[in-house]
């Protein structure tokens, strides 16, 4: 038997028997690697001095992760109040935060608004009046970029393609002249840039590229025509690995081609990378309960189900799922990973070939994104514990729910 698996200098299996599982587990040294290589690529290119690095809070709002960024000097991309109260609560600073989203409520405009962000980004004409009102309300002007749609197909999962013109994101390209114009008309706003964001997980940065090229032209001819916009936000987007046969691009070779166009410019730049900086930084510990072998298919039934990991079901996306103690000789057998939950699409991975036994411990890698941010409740199943790991060191950053939480707020009839 070979030993188990580690992350950072902290055996899997130690982490399990002290937190129990399903647990996820990040690595501060690779949510600080990501990070550095984002800053480092910036550097490279000359264009750090005026780039602001705004982590996407969506991909995982825990507070312990956005405070390795907030300490690492990273601003954040939000997309609700509850996310801007998270940022602040986690030592963020709001004058480094953007506001993205296609349905901010007022209450969510007058949040950010008092917090003092750094800048709005509008997605429709309604916005811009909704805005332009409530800061009036409070005696202050609201900074605002525009979220155009570049109608470029990132070619990535149609769930998380976002930049298509049938998208309900962003305002069309050939209306962002006349929205720029509105935005200058209105007293109580400030053009402060432009926004764009096509689409997650892309691996090859052309698309991305292309939709900066068409920003850049709209850029020119707002000048032209007096709006002088002072920054330009290229959103996130950078694939991360999932499969060990198809490594993610690295930050230096993606952001390349995107950030040549931008270097002999003079605009700030703002970045919004989400699950590159952590998607790859995290695993997902899960116990193996029961093994049903099956006509058709054997099934492996984990303590994780979809509840906790939800991509596979809502994407079909892969994870590579590995044992952490590899039982090296052993025969494997081919096994559907699937969840307690009532459902068939609770699924983890699909035809992997595993030497199981009950009560194995497995890692779903490249759960870092996306996982624990979009866990439910669903069967009344606790979410999950989060754990960091420091070098030899683990912290808990998240503990375990407990079932009577679940339903806490909840009453009977009288
Ligand atoms: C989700 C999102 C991001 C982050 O996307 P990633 O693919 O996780 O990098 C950035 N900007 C906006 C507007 C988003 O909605």
């Amino acid at each position: 038997m070979s030993s188990p698996m580690k992350l950072e200098g902290v055996a899997l299996d130690t982490i399990a028997e002290r937190f129990g599982t399903p647990c996820y587990v990040y690595s501060r040294a690779a949510l600080t690697a990501a990070f550095l290589a984002y800053r480092d690529t910036l550097q490279a290119h000359g264009v750090l001095a005026r780039s602001l690095v705004c982590y996407a809070v969506k991909a995982n709002p825990n507070l312990a992760i956005l405070n390795v960024f907030a300490r690492l000097g990273a601003g954040f991309d939000i997309v609700s109040g509850g996310e801007l109260a998270r940022v602040l609560a986690a030592g963020g600073d709001a004058a480094k935060v953007v506001f993205s989203g296609v349905g901010k409520s007022r209450a969510e405009l007058r949040q950010a608004l008092e917090a003092g962000i750094h800048c709005f980004n509008v997605e429709s004409a309604s916005e811009l009046d909704q805005l332009n009102a409530v800061a009036g309300a409070l005696g202050r002007r609201a900074p605002v970029s525009l979220r155009v749609n570049p109608d470029v197909d990132p070619k990535t999962h149609p769930y998380i393609s976002t930049g298509l013109k049938s998208a309900k994101f962003g305002v069309a390209f050939e209306d962002a002249r006349s929205l720029y114009r509105k935005a200058a008309g209105l007293p109580n706003l400030v053009i402060k840039g432009i926004d764009c964001h096509i689409g997650s997980q892309l691996r090859d940065p052309a698309p991305a590229a292309e939709a900066v090229e068409k920003v850049l032209e709209l850029v020119d001819a707002l000048a032209a025509e007096g709006i002088v916009l002072e920054h330009i936000d290229v959103g996130g987007g950078m694939g991360i690995t999932y499969r060990s046969d198809e490594p993610a691009p690295h930050a230096a070779d993606y952001l390349a081609p995107i950030l040549e166009r931008l270097a002999a410019r003079s605009e700030k730049l703002v970045f919004e990378p989400g699950r590159s900086l952590v998607g790859n930084a995290g695993l997902l510990l899960t116990r193996v309960e029961v093994l049903k072998p099956g006509a058709e298919k054997n099934f492996a039934v984990v303590d994780a189900a979809m509840n906790d990991l939800m991509r596979p079901a809502l994407y079909d996306a892969w994870h590579d799922i590995v044992p952490i103690v590899d039982a090296q000789h052993a025969v494997k057998t081919t096994y559907e990973i699937v969840g307690p939950v009532c459902e068939s699409g609770d699924f983890l991975g699909h035809d992997r070939a595993l030497a199981l036994k009950e009560g194995d411990l497995l890692a779903v890698l490249s759960a870092g994104a996306y996982g624990m941010a979009m866990a439910s409740n669903y069967n009344t199943r606790p979410r999950a514990a989060e754990v960091m790991v420091e070098g030899d060191t683990t912290h808990l950053i998240r503990r375990r729910e407990t079932v009577a939480e679940l339903f806490a707020a909840e009453s009977l009839l009288p």
